[in-house]
Order: C-alpha cells, then sequence, then structure tokens
C-alpha cells in the first residue's frame, strides 16, 4: 500500500518554525498581519477563508476578513485593495480567487501592492518565480507542493516530473519550482497527446487539472510519488481530488490525500508569507 502523505504534519511543521520569528517581531511592535478579502459567499471560499484565519491563529499571525457582496462592482474590490495597500498594519492581501469577473482579478493583481502580493499573483511574484530569482511571493498552493515533499524528504533532483495543469496560480508556478530544483518537468494540458503515458513515464505526478479522479490507474506505475492538488466535488457533493485514491494506493509508492495533504499545508505556506512580507516591509526592503 502507498504511504499516505498527510499535509498536517508538514503544515504543523512549517508553524512551529514561524512562531520564533513573530514573536521576534512582535518585540519589535511589528504584528503580522493577513488581509483576506472575499467576494461573496461560495462554500468553498468561506471553508478556505476560515482554514486560513485558524491556521494564522496558530501562528500568531493577525487575520482581517474584509468581505463583499458577490454582486459588488469592481471599483469595490479594487477599492478595497487600495485601502489594504495603504495601510501600514496590514503585511499580506489574499484574494479568494477565481473572481467571476477575470478583468477584475487582472486588475487587482495590477493594483496590489507587489510587496502584500503574498499568494503570488502579481506581475513581479510571478517573475520571482520563473526567473527563479528567490524575490516575490510563489502562489501558496504551488508552494506548498513542495513544501509537502520536502517535509517527506523525498528528492528532487533528477526526478522526472510530470504535472498536469499550466494555469499561472498553480500548473506554471508548481513546475518552475519543481525545476528550481533540479528536476526535470513536464508541463501536461489538455492537448496533451497520451498523458497516461506521460504520467506513467514519470516518477513524481502533480496533477492539478481541477478534473475528478482523472489520474487512474493507467496513468500510474509503481514507486512514483503522486501530490493531488485537485479539489473537485463529487456527483453527491463530497470532495474529490484529481486522482483515484483507491486504484493510486494499490500502485505507487506515496500519494497525498484530499482532503488532508496539499491543500492542508497551503495555509501554513501562506502564513509563512505573511510573517516574511512583516519583516521586508517593517525593515523596508522588497519582497
Ligand atoms: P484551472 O485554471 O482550471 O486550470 C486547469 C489546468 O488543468 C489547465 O491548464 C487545463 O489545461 C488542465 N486540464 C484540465 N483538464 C485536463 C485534462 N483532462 N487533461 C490534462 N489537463 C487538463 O485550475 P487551477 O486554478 O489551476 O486549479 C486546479 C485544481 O486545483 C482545481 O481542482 C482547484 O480547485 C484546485 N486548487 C487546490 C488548491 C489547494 O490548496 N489544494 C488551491 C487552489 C486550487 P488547458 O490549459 O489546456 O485548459
Amino acid at each position: 500500500m502507498a504511504r499516505l502523505l498527510k499535509g498536517a504534519p508538514a503544515a504543523k511543521a512549517l508553524t512551529e518554525r514561524l512562531i520564533p520569528q513573530v514573536e521576534e517581531l512582535k518585540a519589535r511592535g511589528v504584528v503580522p498581519t493577513l488581509a483576506i478579502l472575499r467576494a461573496g459567499e461560495r462554500p468553498g471560499d468561506v471553508a478556505y477563508e476560515n482554514a486560513a484565519v485558524k491556521r494564522c491563529g496558530k501562528a500568531g499571525v493577525a487575520a482581517r476578513r474584509v468581505t463583499l457582496p458577490a454582486d459588488c462592482t469592481r471599483r469595490e474590490i479594487l477599492d478595497a485593495v487600495d485601502r489594504i495597500n495603504r495601510d501600514p498594519a496590514v503585511h499580506g492581501c489574499l484574494l479568494l480567487r477565481p473572481l467571476p469577473d477575470r478583468e477584475t482579478e487582472q486588475a487587482v493583481a495590477a493594483l496590489l501592492d507587489p510587496r502584500k502580493d503574498v499568494d503570488g499573483m502579481t506581475a513581479a511574484s510571478l517573475a520571482g518565480v520563473f526567473a527563479g530569482s528567490g524575490a516575490g511571493f510563489p502562489p501558496c498552493t504551488a508552494q506548498a507542493c513542495l513544501e509537502i515533499l520536502d517535509y517527506y524528504g523525498i528528492p528532487l533532483e533528477g526526478q522526472r516530473a510530470a504535472v498536469i495543469g499550466r494555469s499561472l496560480v498553480i500548473g506554471k508556478p508548481a513546475a518552475m519550482l519543481l525545476q528550481a530544483r533540479n528536476a526535470t518537468v513536464t508541463m501536461c494540458h489538455t492537448k496533451t497527446v497520451d498523458l497516461p503515458a506521460v504520467c506513467r513515464n514519470a516518477g513524481l505526478i502533480v496533477a492539478a487539472a481541477g478534473r475528478a479522479e482523472l489520474v487512474t490507474g493507467e496513468f500510474l506505475s509503481p514507486g512514483q510519488v503522486v501530490l493531488d492538488v485537485g479539489v473537485n466535488e463529487g456527483p453527491g457533493g463530497e470532495l474529490l481530488g484529481d486522482v483515484k485514491l483507491s486504484e493510486a494506493e494499490g500502485i505507487v509508492s506515496a500519494v497525498t490525500p484530499v482532503p488532508g495533504g496539499v491543500g492542508a499545508v497551503t495555509t501554513a505556506v501562506l502564513c509563512a508569507h505573511v510573517v516574511r512580507a512583516a519583516r521586508l516591509l517593517s525593515e523596508g526592503a522588497e519582497a
């Protein structure tokens, strides 16, 4: 049976590493503070927001909820971002996305102060990820993939990795972060020919397609490590990953569960970014 790579221990270890850093900041009068900007009441957004607030509490990070109605205007969202930009007591901004209107999301990415962009949505953050410079903040979920691999001691150098998905939120940055650690990465998408064969030949699979149980036994081979980033609603409203866990468990050597895998680490990465943003802002440095 495959080893289940649970996210909770990795999240706990990362959170514990943050506590002394938060204490040091507080001793200097700086309370690391995250603003979470949400438009509407989508259950997935509310659940993620609640998980983020809970994780912030464990790390000693302050969290402020900024909630707008689902039918709010682009101007109202941008005004909220502007207030966050100008508030010296706020060090990080998490916009719950996707917004129904992609143009508004792009406008937020253009307006948000990159030094407060703790979920890697601005061009400056993405440039840092793509240049491999370490500047800016990678999107939290993409970095959570690396965090969970490191926690479980899974080597990346020389690893053949298949990343399913090429969004700017997960697929592309995850591929870049893996490449920066000397994995050899194939980025897969809907036009990839014979996706099962590409995946079977990889040592590491990152499934971030947003298609429930896309990755079945024919995608898998013995010895693989599989990260399941997908969060999908099953026919009965249940939560399903992109990987068919019941088939993966009997084939691969390790797999992350859904829920309780990569998603559980994402909020700890978010806190780590807020703490770093607070330190850099308080020192007047660039992200
Ligand atoms: P997205 O923007 O819809 O992108 C999906 C990507 O997957 C696209 O690049 C698409 O290819 C590719 N794809 C879709 N179906 C495919 C298929 N059958 N075969 C191969 N490639 C396929 O989604 P996203 O925002 O990246 O999110 C992906 C998943 O992660 C979702 O389930 C989302 O809910 C989940 N998620 C999880 C967390 C977490 O913390 N765990 C956080 C955020 C999101 P094309 O480019 O060709 O269209």
